[in-house]
């Protein structure tokens, strides 16, 4: 039964991973989530998400967003989002964060190579990029400290119970939420 137990710890990563990315663009602009979906099956994203303009990553979830306009600092805080949800989760869960650290990574590298290309194209050097993930780190790591994990958990069980949210179930879920 090992192999469903994985499966299932997979399914509640992804879930906290598409979650955090949807609360946390909902933090930024009430309304921006238009679905969220994960799925323990592959899906063709392509075919249906090709209009995505940010987090659209493996084949088992995504996030579609309305063409609302961000920062570049609120893009990377819904970038990198999803990547620190996952380790947010090892660490709460008490998980060694250190050993899990590359692999957690490696499976949020669209995200995070997208944001970096975006980086690069506003003309900052390495060092600058370095300095913003740093500034975007910390200022996640406040967010769910101050409530936003507890947004997290609850559209990730949602998420887990239904697979898929339109961006109005998003809301409801996050009614209380500033
Ligand atoms: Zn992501």
């Amino acid at each position: 039964m090992a192999g469903n137990e994985e499966a299932a710890s997979k399914l509640e990563r992804t879930a906290i991973h598409e979650a955090a990315h949807a609360v946390v663009a909902t933090m930024i602009h009430r309304g921006i989530v238009e679905e969220v979906f994960i799925s323990d099956s592959p899906v063709d994203v392509a075919e249906i998400y090709d209009e995505l303009n940010s987090a659209v990553h493996g084949l088992t979830g995504g996030v579609r967003f309305r063409k609302i306009p961000t920062t570049v600092f609120e893009n990377g805080l819904i970038s990198y989002s999803g990547f620190f949800a996952e380790c947010e989760h090892v660490y709460r869960s008490g998980g060694n964060l250190e050993v899990l650290l590359p692999q957690l990574r490696e499976q949020a590298s669209h995200d995070i190579d997208r944001y970096h290309a975006l980086l690069v194209s506003e003309h900052l050097t390495e060092a600058d990029i370095r300095n913003v993930v740093i500034d975007i780190g910390s200022a996640l790591k406040h967010y769910f400290d101050s409530g936003v994990w507890e947004a997290v958990t609850i559209v990730a069980d949602a998420l887990l119970a239904r697979g898929r949210l339109a961006g109005d179930e998003v809301l409801e879920l996050l009614a209380d939420f500033p």
